[in-house]
């Protein structure tokens, strides 16, 4: 089981958007995939198709040690992986969780229980270092960076390189960064381009081979409910989700588990 936290403290780069997209590609391949949603805003939970107002159980009472991952996950309507999904209640978490032991371990314990179960975890972080987001990344194995190639988006990304740094020092040695996705790129502009080089230069591999264009249909699929990848899936960005599962697949196949 790899475990994965996308994430960027910046909002708005596409996290939830590539975290159903990649969650959705990776299934549509046979990859049994859970996505959890760790986000007050719920938007990962909605775009999967799954209403966030009618939870009974979220991964708020995951985290609160009240529910279990086997009770509170759910299937996705579309997309044939789990959802382990969250609501508004979520954003009491932080203060619920504050006297409590390890609470930064409350995730990666429920999942500890379930390695078995999938071959893919996605964890998608709310825009913030929070207890929350240190949740995820306590969890995971490794973060995958969703950025957009403009200027002040290198700025954000020492912040987040830092905190990454601090949690694999402190509190999970397995953390490191997989890599940076580059998304909503637009190919005619000047400056993606140059970002997009600096990025390169500076961080080679990390960065992925797979760019995900600004797409329309990508941003009009969560209404529907439906992934980008199955709502129009010959449509570019679609395409490159449906790429960036093969190569994350490929990227895990030489590891040890
Ligand atoms: P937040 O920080 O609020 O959680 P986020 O990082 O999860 O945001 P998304 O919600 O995925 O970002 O994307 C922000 C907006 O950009 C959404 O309206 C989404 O539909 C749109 N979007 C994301 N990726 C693309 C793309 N490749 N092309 C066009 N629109 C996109
Ligand atoms: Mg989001």
């Amino acid at each position: 089981m790899h475990i994965f936290a996308i994430a960027n403290q910046k909002g708005g780069v596409g996290k939830t958007t590539t975290t159903v997209n990649l969650a959705a590609a990776l299934a549509a391949q046979g990859q049994r995939t859970l996505l959890i949603d760790l986000d007050p805003q719920g938007n990962a939970t909605m775009g999967c198709g799954i209403d966030k107002r009618s939870l009974t159980l979220s991964v708020y009472q995951l985290l609160l040690e009240s529910a279990t991952l086997a009770q509170a996950r759910v299937t996705s309507p579309s997309g044939k992986f789990d959802v382990l999904p969250a609501n508004r209640d979520l954003a009491g978490a932080e203060v619920d969780l504050v006297a409590l032991e390890h609470r930064e371990l409350r995730l990666k314990n429920a999942l500890a229980l379930h390695k078995d179960d999938y071959d893919f975890v996605l964890i998608d972080c709310p825009p913030s270092l929070s207890m929350l987001t240190l949740n995820g990344l306590c969890s995971a194995h490794g973060v995958i960076i969703p950025m957009q190639c403009e200027y002040y988006a290198l700025e954000g990304l020492s912040d987040l390189v830092n905190t990454i740094k601090k949690v694999h020092a402190n509190l999970n040695r397995e953390l490191k960064i997989i890599g940076l996705l580059r998304v909503m790129f637009d190919t005619r502009s000047t400056l993606s381009n140059q970002v997009s080089a600096q990025l390169e230069q500076h961080f080679g591999d990390k960065v992925f081979k797979t760019i995900v264009p600004r797409n329309v249909r990508l941003a009009e699929a969560p209404s529907y409910g439906v992934p980008g990848v199955l709502f129009d899936k010959g449509a570019k960005g679609a395409q490159a989700y449906l790429a960036f599962a093969a190569e994350m697949v490929e990227r895990v196949k030489n590891w040890k588990e």
